[in-house]
């Protein structure tokens, strides 16, 4: 059930604490959370999502402190780090406490050394892990695979029923799941980008962005089923249930040409920049220029899409690579297949 207002935030809590599910807003995506200590609560997650088990969870604190009792240490480079950008989207990957009081239990991190943890941007999350008083595990609250969600409707739309609570903090600002980047190796690395970008981090880190950029080892090693590093990293993932394209807009001609007769086609085109359209568009979804706007809208279009019932969805490709881009790219990359004129629809 969906819920805003003063009492939700204890009640929230009452049922983590009690072992239960509650889907909460952060800034990025909404999360479906856990208390991270408990195993079987954290079992509930992978059940209701459908996630493998050697995916491990982000872990969500509401302030340092926190973050260091569930960390081995915590590197001065990581305090630079979350001094400047926590709360925020920005997750880290540490060696993990294995012992003590409130340690986070070995299904929250699929049996391995580290813990990928994060200080949320969104004061009711923050209200709602002080009030519990234990770091909570959570995923994007989506079946595995699928499209995150970014308001409670679309969360309700998978989990109603399912979870007790679904907590309304409105709209999510961010719209695109957080950095996460580890700094449990000898090097960082950014293993999934998000808003805050290579560009940020490097200065802070003394590096160059190109040294921080996404682990092509890892994207390898989870393609060859081993353990891996981050499994946000698959290749499919962030997907609509509608078949999609994405295309550049210079292939549009091609793609007139071999539109089937009878499809209804979805285009999800960046405003303003051109005026071609597609033959037999049922449903035109006009997407910003601004990349911040973009990534908000991105999944909700991607659900749109779903909700028109068109036969197939084509996403434009943003021409810019940098910055916030390159995690909109990294999203689109998985959440669709390139066009091309083999393509059987
Ligand atoms: P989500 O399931 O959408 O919350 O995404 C969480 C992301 O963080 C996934 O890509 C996970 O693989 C990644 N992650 C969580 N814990 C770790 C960890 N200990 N090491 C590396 N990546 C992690
Ligand atoms: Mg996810």
């Amino acid at each position: 059930m969906i819920q805003c207002g003063p009492k939700v935030v204890r009640r929230a809590a009452e049922l983590l604490a009690a072992g239960e599910l509650v889907a909460l807003p952060t800034e990025t995506v909404y999360g479906l959370g856990a208390d991270a200590t408990n195993a079987d609560a954290v079992a509930k997650i992978y059940a209701a999502k459908g996630r493998p088990s050697n995916n491990p969870l982000i872990v969500h604190i509401a302030d340092i402190p926190s973050a260091e009792k569930i960390c081995q240490n915590f590197p001065a480079k990581a305090y630079a780090l979350v001094e400047r950008f926590w709360p925020g989207p920005l997750t880290l990957v540490l060696p993990r406490r294995l012992q003590g009081d409130g340690v986070v239990c070995e299904r929250a991190v699929a049996g391995g050394k580290t813990v990928a943890v994060r200080c949320p941007g969104h004061p009711m999350a923050l209200d709602i892990i002080r009030a519990v008083g234990r770091p909570i595990a959570a995923p994007s609250a989506n079946r595995s695979g699928h499209t995150s969600p970014t308001s409670p409707a679309h969360v309700a739309s998978e989990f109603d029923g399912i979870v007790e609570l679904i907590v309304d903090g409105g709209e999510c600002l961010v719209g695109l799941e957080s950095t996460v980047l580890d700094l449990s190796g000898s090097t960082p690395a950014i293993l999934r980008p998000g808003a805050i970008t290579g560009e940020m981090l490097a200065p802070i880190l003394e590096l160059d962005p190109l040294q921080l950029s996404v682990n092509e080892m890892s994207r390898a090693s989870h393609l060859a089923g081993e353990a891996l590093k981050s499994p946000g990293l698959l290749w499919r993932h962030y997907a609509p249930k509608t078949r999609a394209f994405r295309y550049e807009a210079s292939q549009v001609p091609a793609i007139r040409t071999w539109l089937p007769e009878k499809a209804n086609v979805a285009i999800a085109q960046l405003a303003m920049l051109h005026s071609s359209v597609l033959p037999r568009t049922r449903e035109r979804f006009n997407m910003p220029t601004e990349p911040m706007l973009y990534a908000r809208e991105f999944y909700r279009t991607l659900r749109l899409a779903d909700e028109c019932g068109c036969d197939c969805l084509f996403i434009e490709l943003p021409a810019a690579q940098t910055g916030l881009w390159a995690a909109i790219l990294d999203r689109l990359g998985r959440a669709t297949e390139p066009w091309s004129p083999e393509a059987k629809l």
